[in-house]
């Protein structure tokens, strides 16, 4: 049985195809998100990658922030739910997940079976999310995929003290001018988003092992940066952005199971 996930995101769109609920047999993600013709696009390769076509899925589900606006899907989960469930699959032993998506972050705690029994979210705010990273990539005119490898360079982070993305957009641009190191600027982007986020994973109670999903799981400068903020290792998965898309497909395969 082919199931199909569709993590609709404020900046990106993720399809997964699985088959029986276990196996991923194609994917995609493409840039673009909630109103642009990424989502169509993204589910039309997702398809042909599994060499399937919409017909031959038995149910579908849309989760992410442009989940209410997709009409194609059988069923509308929260994101919440769909990061658990496919944080879960990859890792059966997480019991905390640490989301940071394009505009908003999220902590999640699991029970030993996957169920989520709490959460808390930043979405009011663009720092510490990738939101701020997008827009600092933009002034340096370096990539978020190469803040990792700036960070590694980095001996003397700058600090950048402004909570806001605005006034912290402002700070950059005068530490540029100061002469402050690229890495070192970098570094202090990453480690004021890992802060922040840190911060509101410990007013949870953090039990491991810990993961973290979304697109900012792959910035290896934030992700070093949380793991020393919180104290604890943090689980990796280069799928960590498609765990949305993979945990709405395993929810249309558990649908399917109970009927
Ligand atoms: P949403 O679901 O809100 O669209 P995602 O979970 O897809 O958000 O994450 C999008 C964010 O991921 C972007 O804002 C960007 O900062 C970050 N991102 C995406 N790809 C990479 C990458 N290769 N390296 C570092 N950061 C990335």
């Amino acid at each position: 049985m082919y199931t199909f996930g569709i993590d609709i995101g404020s900046t990106t769109s993720k399809c997964v195809v699985m088959e029986d609920g276990q196996n991923i047999v194609g994917t995609s993600l493409l840039v673009g998100g909630i109103g642009t013709r990424s989502p169509e696009l993204a589910v039309s390769q997702a398809l042909e990658n599994a060499g399937v076509t919409w017909d031959d899925l038995t149910a579908t589900a849309a989760t992410g922030y442009g989940r209410n606006r997709y009409e194609g899907a059988d069923y509308n989960v929260s994101e919440l739910s769909c990061h658990g469930l496919g944080a879960h699959h990859t890792f059966p032993t997480v019991r905390t997940i640490i989301d940071i998506g394009g505009q908003d972050a999220k902590v999640i705690s699991l029970d030993e079976k996957g169920r989520m029994n709490n959460f808390l979210m930043n979405d009011k705010c663009a720092a510490g999310t990738g939101r701020f990273l997008d827009v600092m990539a933009n002034i340096l005119v370096v990539p978020v995929d190469e803040f990792a490898q700036y960070c590694e360079k980095s001996v003397n982070p700058a600090q950048i003290s402004s909570t806001c993305t605005v006034f912290a957009e402002s700070e950059v641009i005068s530490q540029l001018a100061n002469g402050v190191e690229m890495e070192d600027l970098i570094a202090g982007i990453c480690s004021s988003v890992a802060v922040r986020v840190g911060n509101l994973a410990k007013r949870i109670n953090i039990v491991p092992d810990v993961c973290m999903s979304g697109g900012v799981a792959q910035n290896a400068g934030v992700r070093n940066a949380l793991s020393r903020s919180i104290g604890q290792p943090i689980l990796f998965s280069p799928q960590a952005q498609l765990f949305g898309a993979i945990g709405a497909a395993l929810y249309a395969y558990q649908k399917q199971v109970k009927k």
